[in-house]
């Protein structure tokens, strides 16, 4: 348990809006921040003295910035002194841009702050001796990769020796992890947003994820820190299949998702031991696209398996050492083999010829079956189906006959998105196919099982193969066993939730 507090951010553009909103947060938060500068001038007087008549059970934290500092309002610089000049002492404080910081007398606590909306300044160090005639500081500024969010944490270092408490937040998807370690590191507090689309800033958390998923509050400096690391990582899904696995095994770990651009950077500036910049204390991560091949000059030993399929997919950090993996392998097969039985000599058409296809076909092969891979870029097919002894061949649009037991879809075909529709064959084009099997993660059927349903062949879709590849990661990370229907629970529950 740390002493960091959460702070949900309210904004909406009426009056009663806002203390209903206000009245939900003080449920799940430690503070409430009210951002007035969401009110139009009409709106303001309203709400001020709706608050004043409410007993209110948490403190309050005002804002009212101007649009360029953020805010979403038109108030001038004349009246925004004059809002903070004329506040109430029933609010627990104000955050204050340096602009107006001077104009409150009254109030009793005072966040002196400062944003950057596009970038991470370089006189960050400046701006933070700048403030620090304030006891509390904050500092949010936008970072686009890991690396930029340097910089912006190692400030909870220096206001710890200067006696200072600090509010540091990298904003935007690269940041979010900073949102959610914060307080473990000893941030003054953490901002969240109600709910999900209601975010005030970049890359703020819900309350609920912060607390039910991340567990903030519970998080300290010797928490182990795994993490997705790719680019994209914000639709990822590992964060609710591994942090509810840490919860019930009563490991001290939170997941979080890692935006990385430059791989070779990340490695050097926040995970070696001999040349990192900032101590995160990291377990483990779990490796996508595009880095499943390039992060194997930095691990210090491969497994086996891992060197054949020619991808890792999961690293676990002992004693400073980065060992790589691979359990997409284990995770694709293993319930295949549970629904179809034995594979040997099994006749398999697997399509798509990426990252997920490479473990795909190791495994298939390694039970004996008899592959083909598919692609519309043959050279692709070839040159993966050489690698893995398999056969290959050119997907078209005109030669739809199937001579196969098995179908695997492994390209993006089904996905949330512009192929979200599309289905690689119809019910009569799968006709004498025995098992389909598509790799895409969703919670309702896919196009292509919708086929495979119609013409009544039995299929399976990319849930539980993330389910077995993910509790095979934990194992890893943890040397313990995870739970998959807790896992299976909590991502089903995030996946309908969110639809
Ligand atoms: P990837 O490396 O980008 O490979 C995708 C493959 O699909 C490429 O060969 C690509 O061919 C092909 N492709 C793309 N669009 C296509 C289209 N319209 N028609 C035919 N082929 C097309 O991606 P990946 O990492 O292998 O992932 C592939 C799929 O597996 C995705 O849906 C992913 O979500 C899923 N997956 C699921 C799990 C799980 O745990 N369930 C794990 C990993 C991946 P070109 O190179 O010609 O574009």
């Amino acid at each position: 348990m740390n002493n960091g507090k959460i702070c949900i951010s309210v904004c909406s553009d009426t009056a009663d809006e806002l203390i209903a909103q206000i009245r939900r947060a003080e449920e799940l938060a430690d503070m409430v921040e009210v951002r007035f500068d969401c009110l139009p001038p009409t709106e303001l007087d309203a709400a001020l003295s709706q608050i004043e008549r409410s007993d209110i059970g948490r403190p309050l934290l005002a804002t009212y910035r101007s649009p360029d500092q953020g805010g979403h309002g038109i108030g001038t610089l004349s009246e925004r002194k004059a809002f903070w000049t004329d506040l109430s002492d029933q609010f627990w404080g104000g955050d204050l841009e340096e602009d107006v910081f001077q104009a409150s007398t009254r109030l009793k606590n005072k966040i002196a702050s400062f944003h950057n909306f596009s970038s991470v300044p370089d006189d960050i160090d400046n701006i933070f001796e700048r403030l620090s005639g304030s006891k509390i500081i904050k500092i949010a500024v936008k970072s686009d990769d890991i690396t930029d969010t340097i910089s912006v944490w190692k400030l909870l270092e220096r206001a710890k020796t200067e006696n200072k408490q600090i509010i540091p937040i990298a904003m935007g998807e690269a940041g979010k992890w900073t949102r959610i370690l914060g307080v473990a590191h000893g941030a003054y507090l953490t901002y969240a947003s109600i709910d999900a689309g209601k975010e005030t800033a970049d890359g703020q958390i819900t309350a609920k994820d912060l607390i039910e998923t991340y567990r903030v509050k519970d998080l300290d400096k010797n928490t182990k820190v795994f993490g997705v690391i790719g680019e994209p990582v914000s639709q990822s899904l590992s964060p609710y299949m591994h942090n509810p696995s840490f919860a019930s095994a009563g490991v001290n770990a939170v997941f979080v998702t890692l935006l990385v651009k430059n791989i070779d950077e990340f490695i050097r500036r926040m995970v070696k031991a001999e040349t990192r910049e900032v101590e995160l204390n990291f377990g483990g991560f779990s490796v996508t696209m595009p880095y499943k091949q390039s992060i194997i000059t930095h691990l210090d030993a491969i497994d086996p398996t891992a060197e054949k399929i020619g991808a890792v997919n999961t690293v676990n950090v002992v004693d400073g050492k980065l060992l790589g993996y691979n359990t997409d392998a284990h995770g694709f097969i293993t319930p295949l083999k549970a629904m179809f039985g034995d594979l040997q000599d099994a006749r398999v058409a697997i399509f798509g010829a990426g990252g997920a296809s490479r473990a795909c076909v190791y495994a298939l092969k390694d039970e004996g079956a008899d592959v083909t891979v598919f692609a519309r870029d043959i050279s692709k097919a070839e040159t993966l189906a050489e690698e893995l002894g398999v056969r290959s061949a050119q997907l078209t649009t005109d030669n739809r006959q199937l001579t196969t037991d098995i179908v695997v879809d492994a390209t993006p075909i089904g996905m949330k998105g512009p192929l979200e529709n599309e289905t690689l064959f119809t019910a009569d084009e799968l006709a004498g196919v025995k098992f389909v099997y598509d790799l895409v993660t969703k919670s309702t059927n896919t196009p292509l099982i919708c086929e495979a349903n119609k013409a009544g062949i039995p299929a399976l879709g990319g849930i539980e193969m993330l389910l077995a590849q993910g509790a095979k990661q934990f194992e890893i990370w943890t040397g313990q066993e995870a739970s998959t229907d807790r896992m299976r629970d909590r991502l089903l529950a995030r996946m309908t939730g969110e639809k």
